[in-house]
């Protein structure tokens, strides 16, 4: 338990897409394993209020924590390394900063004041930036700014970080400026001219950076990082080689070993309590890396031609493939190639297959053609959201007789609308964090499969959906055969179903895979993986 949080800032240069979500993640895991109290937050430079209005296409999945915030999928990473829940808190984009100036505006609280970027907009993001510090549950606050420098989105962060930096002190805040040193192959030489650049273009807005890590294909010699350091004004030792990893999970590890930890404490002046305890991590790469089997699994979605659409998913497959000694192939399949005369030439061979969450009907016939193959074949199949509701219209249409049966997400008008939107989804008009969000409580049936892989009763997961479970035909689905047993206590609204007469069948609505991180893989997953694994054998 710590009343002073130590700041810690990230911010990008040269270009985007280095990675400081893994960095700063990794970081977090290294000061964690040291036996501090960690927390990361995002700050995200676009005007979207939160980025649940993104196509994934555009900005990869949004993810969702407990208290039913949109986030950015870094707070993913932040998850899956740290095993801690993040919040709201742990997200603001430029937009959130803005909706929030411009509400105080109008009740008038900055009352004849001209409203300004300084020191209105600055003063809010030191706000946010201040306020998991000020709960005194945290040694540390890594701060990742989005974007790189240089853009103009990113200039209130960097101001506010600048005056965040200048008020608190070096020994309470300090900047690490994650960079790229490009390698010219024809001249066999790392550059580091943009670096250069790029940490001028930081001191022009009055911030000195304190650590340097350098993303770098090839390991960075030491007249490099003499230069980097030199020319940076950065010491020598905090020159950190960030080269490229064969999974992101080598990176707390590459930076233990680069000593990133060792130099954030001692320029915070904090003593290390212990060195890094990363027994379980290591054994979870230990069985990651040395896999005895393999299987195949298809992921039918809509985007699947951004894998980041879909990260938490690939992510919680890393995470249950290491758990069972497997690697986990995943074969990633456009639910739009799908139809009746190609999805035996697609899926079969396939040892298990996941129907992806998804929204509108793009692939939806698809994605219902993929679920009555691995439904007849007796394929080990995980529904999630729009894959559970795609698993419910299946089954109405081609086992029950219902063969007009749909979502009305797809057709309001069906005949039967197997699966509906909620009653309180219904008088909802606007689009921006509207539905059914963040963590409920889900009641398991003793017996059936969920029950024996969570090993429990009752479990919490988290929900992005307005659609539903028509419980109208719950009696005639289950008479069928198709079995609700998870249920939402409250509102009786059906969460996981099971078929009776197959080895593996499970359709979840919410999203198990954004619980899953490294040191507690997400039981369905696990459980998934595992039957595939004795599909494969031909003994599920
Ligand atoms: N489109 C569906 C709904 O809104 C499913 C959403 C999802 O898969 N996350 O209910």
């Amino acid at each position: 338990m710590s009343t002073t949080s130590k700041y810690i800032f990230v911010t990008g240069g040269v270009t985007s897409s280095l990675g400081k979500g893994i960095i700063s993640s990794s970081l977090g895991k290294l000061l964690q394993a040291r036996g501090f109290t960690v927390t990361i937050q995002k700050f995200d430079p676009y005007i979207n209020i939160d980025p649940g209005t993104l196509n994934p296409y555009e900005h990869g999945e949004c993810y969702v924590t407990d208290d039913g915030a949109e986030t950015d999928l870094d707070l993913g990473h932040y998850e899956r390394f740290l095993n801690t829940p993040t919040s709201q808190a742990n997200n603001i984009t430029t937009g959130r900063i803005y909706n929030n100036v411009i509400t105080k505006e109008r009740k008038g609280e900055y009352l004849g004041k001209t409203v300004q970027v300084v020191p209105h907009i600055t003063d809010e993001i030191k706000r946010n930036i201040h306020l998991l510090g000020e709960s005194g549950k945290y040694d540390f606050v890594i701060n990742e700014i989005g974007g790189s420098v240089g853009d103009i989105e990113s200039l209130p962060f960097l101001e506010a970080v600048r005056q965040v930096r200048w008020e608190l002190g070096a020994n309470n805040a300090i900047v690490i400026h994650l960079t790229l040193i490009p390698y010219l192959a024809a001249a066999k030489e790392l550059k580091t001219k943009p670096t250069q650049h790029s940490v001028k273009e930081l001191l022009s807005y009055g911030i000195q950076p304190d650590i340097l890590v350098c993303r770098t294909e090839h390991p960075l010699p030491m007249e490099i990082r003499k230069k980097l350091a030199l020319f940076c004004n950065v010491n020598l030792n905090s020159v950190i080689e960030a080269i490229d990893a064969e999974t992101i999970y080598d990176v707390p590890l590459l930076m233990r070993k680069e000593k990133l930890d060792e130099r954030v404490l001692s320029k915070l002046k904090m003593v290390a309590k212990q060195e890094p305890e990363l027994e379980q991590w290591k054994t979870f790469l230990g069985k990651l890396k040395n896999p005895v089997d393999e299987v195949t699994i298809g992921l039918v979605g809509k985007y699947v031609s951004l894998p980041d659409a879909y990260k938490s998913i690939a992510e919680a497959f890393i995470h249950a493939g290491s758990q069972n000694d497997a690697k986990v192939r995943l074969k990633w399949i456009s639910s739009e190639d799908i139809n009746k005369d190609t999805v035996e030439d697609i899926l079969g061979g396939l040892h298990g297959v996941l129907v992806a969450p998804g929204f509108g009907e793009r692939g939806l016939e698809g994605k219902i053609a993929a679920i009555r193959y691995v439904r007849e074949q007796k394929i080990p199949f995980l529904g999630i959201c729009l894959g559970m509701q795609m698993a419910v219209v299946e089954y109405a249409r081609n086992v029950m007789g219902m063969t007009e049966a749909s979502t009305t997400e797809l057709n309001p008008k069906t005949k039967y609308p197997v699966i509906d939107m909620m009653e309180e989804q219904k008088k909802i008009t606007t689009k921006g964090g509207t539905m059914r969000l963040g963590a409920y409580t889900c009641k398991l049936k003793k017996g059936s499969k969920a029950y024996a892989i969570y090993g429990d009763t009752v479990i919490h997961e988290r929900h992005r959906h307005r659609y539903e479970f028509n419980n109208k035909y719950l009696h005639q689905f289950e008479e069928a055969g198709m079995k609700a047993v998870g249920v939402n206590p409250d509102s009786e609204l059906v969460e996981v179903i099971e078929l009776k007469d197959h080895p593996w069948f499970i359709g979840v609505q919410y999203h198990p895979e954004l619980k899953s991180t490294v040191l507690n893989p997400h039981p369905l997953f696990v459980g998934f993986v595992e039957a595939a694994l004795k599909n494969k054998k031909n003994d599920l």
